[in-house]
């Protein structure tokens, strides 16, 4: 009786309900191509291999003849999800990210996770996903929860409330911390401050993400940026992850190689440090975080208003001002990409064209328009190719989005890559494109069961043209879409089809496994 109850539910070996047929796989593992076949049965892979030999069954057929087969990415620094869960359905669908084949996002970049991330994972997981999820605690959620946005060094009492914090939040399934360095409030922690507030990650383990606190030659300088960061993995008993690693601005151009010194030379010592990074040659950011000092951003938005408003304060901004435009490469390399609909008439501009508008030099036309319109969006163009392609080139950078608003990366990043750094230049191989994509970013964060085409893992598959992939976002028009992404199955059900969003929330959030 129970062996025929079994036999009628489970359904036989040989049938699946989706066959992709005849691509060209690549696994995520990082080795060659094959030509296999992949069968999915409801949220899982249950097939790879020779399906005829295997006389499977299959419900349904993708004929992927002269398409490529990969593991769903993973986009380990993106904005696209901050917010969760209160994001509206069509931010929640996730599109942009779908188009390029990206199946998971990460939740947490900059410092800026959730510490009550059961509840964010719950709550958004039923309102419903484009794609799958997973978070970093925040170290700038934390200390602006306990300190506000002071700029004086945490008491001994603040920063077991901030370690109880991120430990709280790592019980609740975080797959590491995240901070935002560069960043006021969270650039008034210093190195200690950090660490002692980290370890309480520290019995969980994970990763410990940063956008670094100088990626220039701003405050400590770019090398000893990555000192910190890799110290701070190192005695927290974290992995290090350099979020967006580059060389921003002339100052440090050419550094790539010593960046990825440092990581070698930490990684013979015992301790994993890696990186992610995205291909484009503009950061994005915003004109204060961009051009304003950071002392004067001390006690937040009014007050930074207030020393914009006194002479003598206003002088000694402007004479710093000056040099960190000098630092990323002048008054044209930064484009005005959004703000306040006050804003809107200088978007799409330089600053260079908003300097002569207004007669003025270019960091007093800056300042007037943090005084009169709010802070702006920018495109920082700060990085050289050579920079970018030496980064790409380490076996142990990632590829990452650090998709926003204003900046194409949020809906562009990977069919650029694939296009201009695979197919037309090459840089790299694509199972090296696939596996910095995929299955190294799962192996990194330890998110179980995905990032690989493998027999059992969750079904997170796309299927993509190689003739046709690329994107078609702009600096200019950020927000359209990919092409040549032509399925993308997340947990086994289609969320583009034939090329075309289908509006599923298949997407599930993600949460650490208890250490054994
Ligand atoms: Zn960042």
């Amino acid at each position: 009786m129970l062996l025929s109850l079994l036999l009628l539910t489970a359904p036989p070996a040989d049938s699946v309900d989706l066959l992709i047929r005849h691509g060209t796989v690549y696994d995520g593992s990082g080795g060659a191509a094959r030509h296999v076949d992949v069968g999915i049965r409801g949220d899982r892979i249950v097939f790879v291999g020779d399906a005829s030999r295997a006389g499977l069954a299959p419900k349904q057929t993708i004929d992927a003849t002269g398409l490529i087969v990969a593991p769903g990415f993973i986009d380990p620094h993106t904005h696209s999800f901050e917010g969760l869960p209160d994001l509206s359905e069509a931010r929640r669908k996730n599109p942009g990210a779908l188009m390029q084949g990206v199946t998971t996002v990460v939740l947490g970049a900059d410092g800026r996770g959730p510490l009550d991330v059961a509840r964010v994972l719950t709550a958004s997981e039923r309102l419903g996903l484009g794609n799958n999820t997973y978070a970093l605690a925040g170290f700038g959620t934390a200390r602006a929860r306990v300190m506000g946005a002071s700029s004086a060094p945490a008491s001994p009492a603040q920063i077991d409330s901030m370690r109880a914090l991120i430990a709280h939040a790592m019980s609740e399934g975080a797959f590491g911390v995240g901070s935002g360095l560069f960043y006021a409030p969270q650039s008034y922690a210093s190195t200690e401050e950090v660490i002692a507030v980290l370890k309480g990650a520290t019995p969980y383990g994970g990763v410990y993400d940063t956008h670094q606190r100088d990626e220039s030659s701003y405050t400590i300088g770019l090398l000893n940026s990555v000192r910190e960061a890799i110290r701070i993995g190192r005695e927290t008993g974290l992995i290090t992850n350099i979020g967006h690693v580059k060389a921003l601005g002339v100052d440090v151009w050419g550094y790539a190689d010593s960046v990825l010194a440092l990581m070698r030379a930490e990684r013979a010592a015992g301790h994993m440090v890696v990186a992610d990074q995205y291909p484009w040659t503009a950061s994005g950011t915003s004109l204060v975080a961009a051009l304003v000092p950071r002392w004067a951003e001390s006690g937040g938005r009014d007050s930074l208003r207030l020393r914009i408003a006194d002479p003598a304060v206003r002088e000694r901004m402007l004479v710093e001002m000056r040099d960190n435009l000098r630092r990323r490469g002048g008054d044209s390399t930064l484009l005005l990409t959004g703000g306040a609909a006050a804003a809107r008439p200088f978007v799409g501009r330089t600053l260079k064209q908003v300097a002569a508008l207004k007669g003025t030099g270019a960091v007093e036309a800056a300042l007037e328009l943090i005084r009169t319109v709010g802070d702006m969006g920018v495109a920082s163009f700060n990085m050289t190719e050579q920079d970018i392609e030496t980064f790409m080139k380490d076996p142990f950078v990632m590829t990452s989005s650090d998709g926003s608003g204003g900046h194409p990366r949020l809906y562009g990043t990977y069919p650029r890559k694939i296009r201009r750094y695979v197919l037309d230049k090459p840089v790299i191989s694509m199972e090296r494109m696939v596996r910095a994509s995929s299955g190294q970013v799962a192996q990194v964060y330890g998110i179980p069961e995905r990032g690989e085409l493998k027999e059992g893992y969750f079904a997170d598959v796309i299927v993509f043209d190689p003739k046709t992939i690329r994107e078609q976002a702009t600096y200019l028009e950020p927000e359209k879409l990919s092409v040549g992404m032509r399925w993308v199955l997340v947990n086994g059900r289609a969320a583009v089809a034939n090329g075309v969003p289908t509006g599923a929330l298949a997407g599930r959030a993600i949460r650490r496994p208890p250490r054994v």
